[in-house]
């Protein structure tokens, strides 16, 4: 079986103000990079409000709807803007880590890549931020738990920023284990080890600024892969961004192309150890287009090397 590349052109409709890093090229450069490689196609669906009450309120999600401007942008923080496009693409962007995880779980695909935006591992049960509006990835996480039945799924989030938003979705369930890596100090400014979750079911890895890739494959083998051996997760959903990259504009750590490889291939490996091989991975951040392309294309390579 292949791996999926789950993906939407209304994904490109969510525009964002000149100058603002998350930007519609983003996603452009990314699926130009994934052009000719031998993936599974899939077009990612609308999430359900059903879908998205998993994880939110339903006052979260009709103040996102009301927010939605007929043209021009709504700005909601000083970060997070919505324009005309924005609401669809972000039930697209749901839609499609929901659709990554059926495809999975289905055995339809070995593994897959929602190739989505906006990014969602910021956003908070009531309050959208930092670019995101729905958690894609704990809303996946939830689907595989009340939809499928998984018992156990693991979220490993090597963003650069601090996964709040999927910490903050997933705080009180025993049955999502949240591993978060992050810089600190950097925006938005959680993610310290003592938030571990009501059920000592987060992990939280702050990284120095400057952090290298010697240094994170030392964090991630002597504190990521023996807690997630520990607690046998039976699909592992990865929050991916490339914002660790050393060319990122927007945060200093010094990840390289490689290092992302790297990890990709060792999360890989761990799914193939625990749970068949059963991973999904859904777009976060990630703002140098070069380097976003790179590291992304490298990412789905591995992904491809591990599909069986
Ligand atoms: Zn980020």
């Amino acid at each position: 079986m292949k791996t999926a590349l789950i993906t939407h052109a209304e994904c490109l409709e969510h525009v964002t103000p000149e100058g603002h890093p998350e930007r519609v090229a983003r996603l452009e450069h990314i699926l130009h990079a994934l052009e000719g490689l031998n993936l599974s196609r899939e077009t990612a669906p609308l999430a359900s409000d059903e879908d998205l009450l998993r994880a939110h309120p339903a006052s979260h999600i009709a103040d996102i709807r009301a927010r939605s401007p007929a043209k021009g942008f709504h700005q909601i923080d000083a970060d997070t803007w919505m324009s005309s496009g924005s609401v669809q693409a972000s039930l697209r962007a749901a839609g499609g880590a929901l659709k990554a995880v059926d495809m999975v779980l289905t055995g339809e695909a070995s593994n897959a890549f929602a190739a989505v935006r906006p990014p969602g591992h910021h956003a908070e049960r009531h309050t959208a931020m930092g670019f995101c509006l729905f958690g894609n990835a704990a809303l996946a996480a939830k689907h595989a738990l009340d939809v499928h039945g998984l018992e156990r799924v693991a979220i490993v989030d090597f963003d650069v920023h601090h996964g709040n938003g999927t910490q903050d979705l997933l705080w009180d369930d025993a049955r999502a284990l949240v591993i978060t890596s992050q810089q600190m100090p950097l925006w938005p400014g959680s993610g310290n080890p003592s938030e571990t979750g009501a059920h000592g079911n987060v992990l939280n890895l702050p990284l120095a600024p400057g952090t290298d890739g010697q240094h994170m494959r030392a964090v991630y083998e002597t504190k990521v892969f023996p807690r997630l051996r520990s607690f046998r997760p039976e699909l592992i959903i990865v929050s991916a961004g490339f914002d660790a990259h050393r060319n990122d504009p927007l945060a200093g750590l010094n990840w390289d192309t490689e290092d992302f490889a790297w990890l990709t291939a060792e999360l890989c490996k761990l799914a193939a150890e625990l749970c068949e091989g059963r991973l999904v991975s859904t777009l976060e951040g990630g703002y140098d287009l070069q380097a976003l392309a790179d590291s992304t294309r490298a990412h789905v390579e591995e992904l491809m090397k591990a599909a069986t």
